[in-house]
């Protein structure tokens, strides 16, 4: 048995959810589109494939496929080999895509809970974070997640200026800009 108070929270954030949806004036970028763009500039640059997209989503690489072919027709993203591995596809967000992230929607809705939550911002961002971690762990899905909460991450163990981290699991140097972005082989 849930409390009241957990169900309205909910429903809050189904309601919520729709309201951004309803705010996107895009007519070109449909909810999922939004998501695969948001995905691709938040990510690692070992994330950025279709795979890690699908489970980030949790959608089927079929699905993925067809959101990443509309995409690319649209010259919001591009496809290039991997730099880890050639049979490999990454997908970049073109200059396009970058304009369409710096008006996105969904800023609207940060900027509400920003104002709303003033001094307990920090409170509203772990419960939620808590709570998408319960929901993964019950569907046995990846948490993704920045390099510094990672079992992996090796802090300036690098005498490289540019890529002065070490990722002890993929065996690749990492900038601070690579250490801030979430991946998909996350190891809390
Ligand atoms: S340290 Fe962890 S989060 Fe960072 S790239 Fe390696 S596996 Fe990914």
């Amino acid at each position: 048995m849930t409390s009241p108070q957990a169900n309205e929270i909910a429903s809050l954030i189904n309601r919520l959810d729709r309201l951004v949806r309803y705010v996107d004036k895009r007519e070109d970028l449909n909810p999922v589109q939004w998501e695969t763009l948001r995905y691709l500039a938040l990510a690692n640059r070992f994330s950025q494939t279709p795979s890690a997209l699908a489970s980030y989503l949790n959608s089927t690489r079929g699905t993925v496929s067809q959101t990443l072919i509309a995409l690319e027709k649209k010259d919001y993203v591009e496809r290039q080999a991997s730099e880890r591995d050639a049979r490999s596809l990454q997908i970049n967000v073109t200059r396009k895509g970058v304009e369409a992230l710096s008006v996105d929607p969904q800023m609207t809705l940060a900027r509400a809970i920003e104002s709303a939550s003033g001094d307990h911002l920090m409170d509203v961002l772990q419960s939620l974070r808590g709570a998408l971690r319960l929901l993964i762990g019950a569907n046995g899905g990846r948490a993704f997640g920045v390099c510094q909460s990672c079992q992996y991450f090796r802090s300036n163990a690098n005498t490289n200026s540019k890529q002065p981290h070490q990722c002890s699991l993929l065996n690749e140097a990492l900038s601070d800009v690579d250490s801030e972005k979430i991946c998909a082989e996350h190891q809390a």
